[in-house]
């Protein structure tokens, strides 16, 4: 057994630990993610994926990728690709890849054993009828009249059914247990539904569908699943988990289900439905927009897998729902980005700064000097760069104010600030177009202070960064904002799009970077120093999409709610 990472020890694990301790499965401890193919992974998966395939790891057991696709209608090939791939993303390794309908055939044959004990018949009702006569919590439901048909008769439907005598929604399956029962999914509840529709991996061999319950468990007893974990909503559905596995000829003993609670964000939403309306309606540009909190999105975006591992691992699995605050998660991936993100200087809003004390060689040119600069100071190996310095300049118009306010400690006349690891340098005059904008800023150098030091020990109080004009290269840049405003998207109106933030994406097209960045790998995250995280494109070069900022909102949120 391997170790338990920090904080992974959860009532969860508390089971399973048991479990093996008391070798209720011979000391095996298997799971599996099962998700529907129908949509891609989002961060509410990274969780279940990190329970799944941790708690596997953490007792030396396996976890197997089940695509749930027991639903023809809503499922395409594309999505089980990309699933696949973001679970290695993630960094995990399925033992095997199965499918729900690798079972079809068993789960069918266990259909006709429930028939013949007693246990299943077919209804020729509607669903609308079927729904009426279910009841309600404190309203009994009302027994189909077909509920006491012969088990022979039973067992003829069926097999018409699965030959494709029967059009969709005219029959169905159901288990025969308790129209009185408390808990409603006890209520007579469907196996099989007839759909006569292709399917993206049995074609048309099946035009009749399991439902998830009748599929589920069976699935997870066939491939020998010990520990089956899922989000709350299907705590309810565990005594009918429980009934049909107890009913089957399984041979071994029974997978347990447990629940956590599912993952949500502030600023969020996780429904694959409402995610799939954001990319039909053109609200995002695709499902790896880096808005997206997709698996695809948030990696475009720049997002270390490791970060959302650790993040997953930290909060852990509850019992109780909560919506946890998107800084938080963005804390785990400054964190790990901290150290491992290279610092590079970039400028998204240039001003011109011109030297004007700068010297020129013999043939008249400025001259050019080069100084070493720390790749990243979390991180000697790391090493340095050589970034190039001249007497034209850009730097950040922010950073300048003609008429500073107060508390502005940056460029202005008469004030002098550092160039990052370069000079010190006094703002002396300005120039301005004929509307009376600063469009260049003059100013002279310390020679003395050469590497950025004070050579007198004199204070100046700001740091700058910036990027000789020469040898700039021209990026874009997209700064994000939240896609939705409003903490829970949808609070007030029950319609989260109501929530969207019109400005949640801003392009800017003549950003200047230093000369280093143009050899950045795709999907590279570097830090844009005193700007933030900037992530490379994965295909279009010199496109930087901003991961976060620096500032860590989340140390603030947390004092403000102690
Ligand atoms: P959606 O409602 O968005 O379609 P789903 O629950 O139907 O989501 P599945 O593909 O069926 O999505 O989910 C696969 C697994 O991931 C399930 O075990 C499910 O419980 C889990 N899961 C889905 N969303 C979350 C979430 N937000 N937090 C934690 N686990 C989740
Ligand atoms: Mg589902």
């Amino acid at each position: 057994m391997t170790e338990s990472p920090a904080g992974a020890n959860d009532f969860i694990r508390d089971v399973v630990r048991s479990d093996v301790e008391q070798g209720t499965y011979g000391g095996r401890v298997q799971t599996r993610f099962p998700p529907e193919p129908n949509g891609y992974l989002h961060i509410g998966h990274a969780k279940a994926i990190v329970q799944n395939f941790g708690v596997a790891q953490d007792f030396g057991g396996l976890c197997n990728l089940r695509l749930d696709d027991t639903n023809p209608d809503t499922e395409e090939t594309q999505y089980v690709a990309s699933i696949k791939d973001d679970i290695g993303w993630l960094g995990y390794h399925p033992a095997v890849t199965v499918h729900a309908s690798d079972y079809f055939e068993t789960l069918y044959l266990w259909a006709e054993h429930l028939i013949d004990q007693g246990l299943a018949y077919v209804d020729d009702q509607d669903g609308d009828t079927l729904s009426v006569q279910r009841g309600g919590y404190g309203k009994p439901g009302i027994e189909s009249p077909y509920r006491n048909r012969p088990a022979a008769e039973s067992l003829e439907l069926l097999r018409r059914m699965k030959a494709g005598d029967f059009p969709d929604g005219s029959r169905c399956l159901r288990a025969k247990i308790d129209m009185q029962a408390e808990n409603m999914w006890l209520r007579d509840p469907v196996m099989y539904r007839i759909r006569h529709a292709v399917h993206h991996n049995t074609g048309d061999r099946w035009c009749i569908y399991p439902t998830y319950d009748w599929a589920h468990g069976q699935s997870d007893a066939i491939e020998g699943v010990t520990h089956s974990l899922c989000t709350l909503e299907f705590e309810s559905h565990r005594p009918l988990y429980d009934w049909f596995l107890s009913k089957l000829p399984l041979g071994h003993t029974a997978p347990k289900q447990r629940e956590f609670a599912r993952l949500e964000l502030t600023h969020t939403i996780t429904s694959k439905r409402r995610l799939k309306k954001l990319v039909d309606d053109q609200l995002v540009t695709s499902w790896d927009d880096p808005r997206m909190p997709t698996l695809r999105g948030l990696r475009r975006r720049g997002y270390p897998s490791a970060a959302i591992r650790d993040f997953c691992t930290s909060i852990g699995a509850t019992k109780t729902n909560s919506r946890h605050a998107i800084e938080e998660l963005e804390s785990f991936v400054r964190r790990e980005l901290n150290t491992t993100a290279q610092r590079r200087m970039a400028v998204l809003h240039p001003l011109k700064l011109t030297i004007t004390t700068w010297p020129t060689d013999e043939q008249g040119n400025p001259v050019v000097e080069h100084f070493e600069l720390s790749n990243n100071p979390e991180n000697s190996e790391d090493g340095t760069r050589r970034v190039a310095f001249s007497g034209e300049l850009f730097i950040e118009r922010d950073d300048f104010a003609e008429v500073p306010p107060s508390k502005f400690f940056r460029l202005s006349p008469g004030r002098e600030v550092r160039l990052r690891g370069a000079y010190l340098v006094t703002a002396t005059d300005v120039v301005k177009d004929d509307d009376g904008n600063v469009v260049e800023v003059l100013a002279t150098h310390d020679p003395a202070s050469k590497g950025g030091n004070s050579p007198d020990g004199r204070k100046v109080k700001s740091t700058m960064h910036w990027v000789s004009a020469a040898h700039a290269t021209t990026a874009e840049v997209a700064l994000y904002e939240r896609l939705f405003t409003a903490e829970v998207p949808g609070d007030e109106t029950g319609e989260p799009l109501d929530d969207l933030n019109p400005e949640s994406r801003t392009l800017l097209t003549n950003c200047k970077v230093e000369a280093a960045m143009a050899g950045t790998a795709p999907g590279e995250v570097v830090q844009f120093e005193r700007l933030g995280y900037f992530a490379a494109d994965a295909q279009q070069a010199l496109l930087f999409h901003r991961t976060v900022g620096l500032r860590d909102e989340w140390a603030n949120i947390k004092k403000r709610n102690r």
